[in-house]
């Protein structure tokens, strides 16, 4: 009998009974809700997200690393095993799940006032509220230090006007964490983040159409023209752009775990595959060439899942480094970008077509390489921990 790729790498035998409980879960939901309706929502290019994310809430997915406010609490490893069981389905829908907890979430959890936890956090936990992160500008990704959008004080309101651009969820957000500059001479120190909830008068989130990668999910802009917020909008917790890059750092630890789903979901596809399809008189899987192809595939697949598991370890211990998250985003969204592409050429033209998940999954890859820090952003980090220069500017 042939074995799975976990059962070769002993997966199992590096979880606890409550992360496999989690996996067992998330994998049933993901086998029987999503997988038979996600190539259809990736070709129609819409989500029924209201639905998805009440559902969603109710498993516990919402913020799931978080304490108190209906959220579950679990660890940080197990929240990485749910978000890889989530984009072994289709990295948009992990993509929902990270910036519902990871990004908007945390940013209120962690940096909030009492009411902004209050009033927002269980509401977004259950998935009665979606929420979005607006930090990237049309002019400024990379960099979001360079930002625009600006908030200046009236009386003891904020107006907010500028534009973010490339924003999950924020056509149909319930609220905005939206990051701003509230002193232009102050530099980056002076960008703050704000509570925005998307009702109010000014604010818009035009959706972006005719995307090829994370179809399965919406994304948009957010314009905001003269937004008048209470002084009780602004996160009252951190100031500067540690505020959102400590955010991005919980979305890009999930990143690292649910690029494996991704890759570990080709290569369960391809090896099927290769089993039942007949080149030359027999099965593609009894070629050498093939085999080299599936065992190469296997060890960086296994490797990318090793160092999701180590950095895991590393978080519920007391901390994980950013650059570490980065030697793990780096390298397991760029294994698994990899993985897609060659087991595409094992199915050869079914390998273009979404009757498959590999082409939906390598399209998907191209937005997870650049989101969250591009693959440049992860090397100049790592480049700068082990040389001691800045290489950015
Ligand atoms: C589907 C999708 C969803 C997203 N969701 C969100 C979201 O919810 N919230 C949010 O705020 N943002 C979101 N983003 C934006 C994302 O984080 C940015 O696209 C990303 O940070 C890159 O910015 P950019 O596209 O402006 O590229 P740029 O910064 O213009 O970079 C272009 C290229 O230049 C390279 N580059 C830049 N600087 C250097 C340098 N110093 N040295 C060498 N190379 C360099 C980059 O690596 C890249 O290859 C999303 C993006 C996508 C595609």
């Amino acid at each position: 009998m042939p074995q799975t790729i976990g059962e070769l790498f002993a997966f199992d035998t590096l979880l606890r009974d409550d992360e496999k409980a989690i996996v067992d879960t998330v994998r049933d939901f993901g086998n029987k809700r999503l997988r038979p309706n996600i190539a259809d929502w990736f070709d129609a290019g819409s989500l029924p997200v209201r639905e998805l994310a009440v559902e969603l809430g109710a498993l516990g997915l919402f913020g799931m690393q978080l304490e108190g406010y209906g959220c579950a609490g679990a660890s940080a490893t197990a929240y990485g095993l749910a978000c890889q069981e989530m984009e072994a389905v289709d990295s948009g829908l992990r993509s929902f799940v990270s910036v519902q907890g990871s990004l908007a979430m945390f940013a209120i959890w962690k940096f909030g006032s009492d009411e902004q936890k209050d009033s927002w956090l269980p509401e977004m936990s259950a998935g009665r509220a979606i929420g979005c992160f607006g930090l990237t500008e049309p002019d400024f990704g990379s960099n979001p230090a360079g930002m625009r959008t600006n908030a200046k004080r009236d009386g003891s309101d904020w107006i907010l006007n500028g534009a973010k651009m490339w924003i999950t969820n924020s056509p149909v957000a319930d609220v905005a964490v939206v990051w701003a500059r509230t002193d232009l001479a102050e530099g980056s120190r002076g960008i703050r983040g704000f509570v925005v909830p998307t009702d109010t008068p000014g604010f818009s989130a035009p959706e972006i159409k005719r995307k090829l990668s994370l179809r399965a999910s919406v994304t948009g802009e957010i314009v905001l023209e003269d937004v008048r917020l209470p002084s009780s909008a602004m996160l009252p917790g951190v100031e500067g752009l540690r505020g959102p890059l400590s955010c991005l750092n919980e979305a890009r630890f999930g990143i690292v775990f649910g690029a494996v789903g991704a890759g570990r979901d080709c290569l369960e596809t391809a090896i099927e595959y290769a089993g039942s399809r007949e080149v030359f008189d027999k099965p593609l899987s009894g070629y050498q060439m093939t085999q080299r192809k599936i065992a190469d595939m296997a060890v960086a697949l296994g490797n990318s899942h090793l160092l999701a598991m180590h950095l895991g370890r590393l978080k519920d211990e007391g901390g994980v480094k950013p650059e570490q998250i980065s030697l793990g985003k780096l390298n397991n969204v760029r294994e698994a970008l990899a993985i897609a592409r060659e087991c595409r050429t094992i199915l050869g033209a079914n390998g273009i077509t979404l009757e498959y998940p590999v082409i939906r999954h390598a399209n998907n890859l191209e937005s997870v390489l650049t989101y969250e820090g591009t693959s440049e952003m992860h090397q100049l980090m790592i480049g700068k921990a082990l040389t001691g220069v800045d290489a950015f500017r």
